[in-house]
């Protein structure tokens, strides 16, 4: 009897877990194997703010019980960093020195903040917020009314900045082009959005870039952040939210288009046949506009997940790449994009 196919997926947020999940409910004999570097089970990203709000328990941020991996016949294979993948030989090496063979390999490893140029020498200084231990490290070294001074100031950060406000403490957003990514805007479209922020009690410098972070600061403040006309801005905590750079690295070799994410065609296929990719990593063909395009966000990614797993099992489905990109201001005062929604 011919071994069953064994499906990889590497990542396991919106979009990988969609994709397993879609490929069990399709096929009930492959193999399904989810490697990620998380120490958690897929968990609800886009509600780590939530720990602003009381919710600091990592099982309420699951998006299902730990059990239903087994139930589902899905092997999770957490804290394993895939390091390379070898797409002539169909073989991912990980960073322990184990190696994985696959039929049909998913990359949906997302994305890492951002951090602009001239401030990666002063990464220390700066806290992220892309998982559960990070966010959980800012809630432990924010003193409770405290001030964040945030850089950049994308949806996932403007997020967070309202959820602080509301929670009682101070922000400080020092604007640039990445504020409201991935919703691209000119400095005359985010002015009406920045007021509305600036209604809700927020502080914005939209003039002066910052140049330097430093931890020695005139008075009780913990990180003072210089701007090039010379202000200085004091806080409690510094986080960057300047987009996101996709997680490629280990796919130098894999024998796949490259440009900043992976290229895939609408069906989620990469230039290597036993290869798909989904979610925040991967750019889709646009073949009006004639170029690649990201589609972030939580529906977005999940949606991408369920395709890719379809297609891979031999489907031919084509995602939508005209998504709508709108942001706005609600008459309420809130802010409303067409796609940053879960
Ligand atoms: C704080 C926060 C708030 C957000 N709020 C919203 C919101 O309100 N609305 C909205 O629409 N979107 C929101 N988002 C964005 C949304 O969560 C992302 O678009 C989505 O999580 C991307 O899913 P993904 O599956 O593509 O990648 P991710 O969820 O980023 O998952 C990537 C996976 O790949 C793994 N990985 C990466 N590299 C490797 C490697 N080398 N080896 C093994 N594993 C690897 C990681 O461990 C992880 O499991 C938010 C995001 C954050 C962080």
């Amino acid at each position: 009897m011919a071994s069953p196919i064994h499906h990889v997926i590497i990542g396991s947020g919106s979009a990988g877990f969609g994709a397993a999940k879609t490929l069990r409910a399709a096929d009930q004999n492959c193999r399904v194997t989810m490697i990620t570097m998380d120490s958690l089970p897929f968990y609800q990203r886009y509600a780590l703010p939530q720990i602003f709000r009381g919710r600091q328990d990592w099982r309420e941020l699951l998006e299902v019980p730990p059990a239903k991996y087994d139930e589902l016949d899905i092997k999770l294979r957490r804290r394993t960093r895939v390091v390379e993948v070898d797409g002539s030989n169909q073989i991912i090496s990980l960073a322990h020195q184990e190696t994985v063979a696959y039929d049909r390999l998913l990359v949906c490893t997302g994305g890492r903040s951002y951090l602009p140029e001239n401030l990666t020498s002063q990464v220390d200084l700066i806290h992220s917020f892309g998982s559960y231990e990070a966010a959980m490290q800012v809630f432990k070294d924010l003193p409770k009314g405290g001030s964040v001074i945030m850089i950049g100031g994308d949806m996932i950060g403007i997020d967070l900045a309202l959820t602080l406000l509301d929670s009682g403490y101070k922000v400080t957003l020092i604007a640039n082009q990445q504020t409201f990514w991935p919703h691209d805007l000119t400095a005359k479209q985010q002015k009406p959005l920045l007021k509305a922020l600036e209604a809700k009690g927020m502080i914005v410098f939209s003039d002066s870039r910052p140049i330097g972070v430093s931890d020695k600061c005139t008075n009780s403040a913990t990180r003072c952040v210089t701007l090039e006309d010379t202000t200085e801005v004091l806080g409690d905590v510094v986080l960057s939210f300047c987009g996101l750079s996709p997680a490629v690295e280990f796919m130098l070799g894999a024998d796949v288009d490259i440009e900043r994410g992976i290229l895939v065609n609408p069906e989620l296929r990469t230039s290597n046949e036993t290869i798909w990719a989904a979610g925040d990593v991967c750019q889709i063909w646009h073949d009006t506009e004639k170029t690649y395009k990201f589609y972030h966000g939580w529906k977005n990614v999940r949606m991408m997940g369920e395709l890719a797993a379809r297609n891979m099992l031999g489907g031919h489905d084509i995602f939508d790449v005209n998504v709508e990109d709108q942001i706005g201001v609600e008459p309420d005062g809130q802010l409303k994009s067409t796609f940053w929604t879960h």
